[in-house]
């Protein structure tokens, strides 16, 4: 009968929507107590907008011109406001994107969870997180601007040229509507919920308290993703994480059960035991009940 209970728990799963690599994967859920969720493009839509610019005129255009080679969200949010002829920023006059053809870039490099570099009309422009720009000088204003963007909970995106931090880029994006829902239906299931990320620990606050996360761990580099799950792990955790990045593939394969957003990407479904198909939190804790019930069947 062991099989069949099996069969009939994976084929319910597709009915909602949820992709299950293998019968054995239910058997690691039976003891999950924590999981871990990424906060960008996993509790929030993870589509980003760029609302406000601080600092140099050339900021926008040559920070666009970097990122244009990135895939991330906040690489594509940046280069929609600069292509867009009547961005609604505030702090940054119409005139300094206009909307125009970008500047070329030769040696473009990604440093993967900190930001770009990039060559563009003879100026070496960096493009990130404050860890990626610690060998450039602060301007006390742009100090200013990028505490100014956190507290109110958006991501605030350092760009620096000629050995000084010139501008910053403040993004932000929204919390998914049933991430709240979500976390309360994680908690009935008796998981402690932990919110992941390697964006910064003001904004990982605010996210967190928006949805009903008490407990963060914030400013991760990729690697130390993994290192968050062997650490629970190694408290005698059982851990569930949730991701949807090139990021978060490696910790997905090292978390005792892994799922993947259907919208996230290939690396992050590959890495991971369960695929959520609609990309939608509330499912998370279908899967996990899901499998519990099957297994009950079973034993
Ligand atoms: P998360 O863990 O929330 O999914 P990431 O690991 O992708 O976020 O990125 C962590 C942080 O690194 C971002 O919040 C941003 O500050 C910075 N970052 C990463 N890639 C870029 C980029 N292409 N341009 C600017 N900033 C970036
Ligand atoms: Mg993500």
């Amino acid at each position: 009968a062991t099989p069949t209970a099996l069969l009939v728990g994976t084929g319910r799963g597709a009915q909602l929507g949820i992709l299950i690599k293998g019968p054995e994967v239910l058997e690691s859920t039976r003891r999950v107590d924590t999981v871990l969720l990424d906060k960008t493009g996993t509790v929030t839509t993870g589509r980003m907008t760029l609302l406000d610019v601080t600092g140099d005129p050339d900021t926008l255009r040559l920070a666009a011109a970097v990122e244009a080679a990135s895939e991330h969200p906040i690489a594509q949010a940046i280069v929609r406001a600069a292509a867009d002829p009547q961005p609604t920023l505030t702090g940054v006059p119409v005139a300094q994107t206009g909307g125009g053809a970008l500047p070329a870039v030769t040696g473009f490099g990604n440093v993967a969870g900190l930001g770009v570099r990039g060559t563009v009309e003879g100026r070496e422009v960096t493009v990130g997180r404050g860890a990626l720009l610690s060998e450039y000088a602060m301007p006390d204003d742009l100090a200013r601007a990028k505490a100014e963007a956190e507290a109110a909970g958006r991501t605030a995106v350092l760009a620096a040229w000629d050995g000084e931090v010139r501008g910053v880029l403040a993004v932000a994006d929204v919390v998914k509507p049933t991430s709240r829902e979500a976390v309360a239906a994680l908690r009935r299931l008796g998981l402690t919920p932990v919110l992941l990320t390697g964006d910064n620990e003001t904004v990982a606050r605010a996210v967190a308290a928006e949805v009903g996360i008490d407990e963060v761990i914030a400013e991760v580099l990729p690697a130390g993703k993994v290192d968050a799950v062997k650490r629970l792990q190694a408290d005698g955790k059982v851990v569930a994480m949730v991701g949807d990045g090139v990021n978060d593939a490696a910790a997905l394969a090292q978390a005792d059960l892994g799922l993947a957003m259907g919208t996230g990407t290939d690396a992050a479904i590959e890495a991971s035991d369960l695929t959520l198909v609609r990309g939608d939190l509330t499912v998370a804790a279908d899967a996990i009940r899901l499998s519990r019930r099957t297994l009950r069947i079973i034993r």
